[in-house]
């Protein structure tokens, strides 16, 4: 059987990666299963355990950190994010298309350690920056200082948008998930 697809999709935060991935989902029929993080950060308000992310103690992150259970993991603005390896593998080999929302330096690792040449990755632009600002203070998750954190670690997020695969300008969500499909279905007719 053919290999899933792995998906990488990164950006900087408030760029609406999440928003671009639940329209994806919703309005496509990829065969797509979404890889959820282990984090530490504490849980927004909407967010449910088990399906936005693994919310977990940092002793639990060690822990799996030291049983070597990532497929990558990196810090961000103060917390631990982490994909679980066994869960990607195995969907990938079941011929599953597994997709990962995850920041650049994580990225980087995965490109890297994940040799076939089935990986596809999208760094996802927004159309200037202060559209990001507005939408990280939108959702008035974050204090002031994790704000400017955020935003200034997106500075550094955006210069290395060239290590992607392709860069899409994120001006309406259904453009944007649009051209992903669309590069999407193409690599898949390319490496059968
Ligand atoms: P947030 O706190 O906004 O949910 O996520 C912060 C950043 O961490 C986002 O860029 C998100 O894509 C990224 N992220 C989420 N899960 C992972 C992961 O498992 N690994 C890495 N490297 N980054 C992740």
């Amino acid at each position: 059987m053919k290999k899933g697809l792995l998906i990488i999709l990164s950006g900087p935060s408030g760029v609406g990666k999440g928003t671009v991935r639940r329209y994806i989902f919703n309005n496509f029929d990829l065969d797509f299963t979404y890889s959820i993080s282990m984090t530490t950060r504490a849980p927004r308000e909407k967010e449910v355990d088990g399906e936005d992310y693994y919310f977990v103690t940092q002793e639990e992150f060690q822990r799996n950190i030291d049983e070597n259970n990532f497929l990558e993991w990196e810090e961000f603005v103060g917390n631990r994010y982490g994909t679980p390896r066994d869960k990607v593998e195995s969907l990938r080999n079941q011929g599953k298309n597994v997709f990962l929302e995850i920041e650049v330096n994580g990225a980087a690792k995965v490109m890297s350690n994940v040799t076939d040449d089935r990986v596809i990755s999208f760094f996802l632009m927004p159309p200037n920056v202060k559209a990001l600002e507005n939408r990280i203070r939108r959702r008035k998750t974050e204090s002031e200082e994790l704000i400017q954190a955020r935003l200034e670690k997106g500075k550094k997020e955006m210069s290395m948008a060239g290590n992607y695969d392709y860069i899409v300008l994120n001006d309406t969500v259904e453009k944007a998930s649009q051209s992903i499909v669309d590069y999407i279905k193409a690599k898949n007719r390319k490496s059968r």
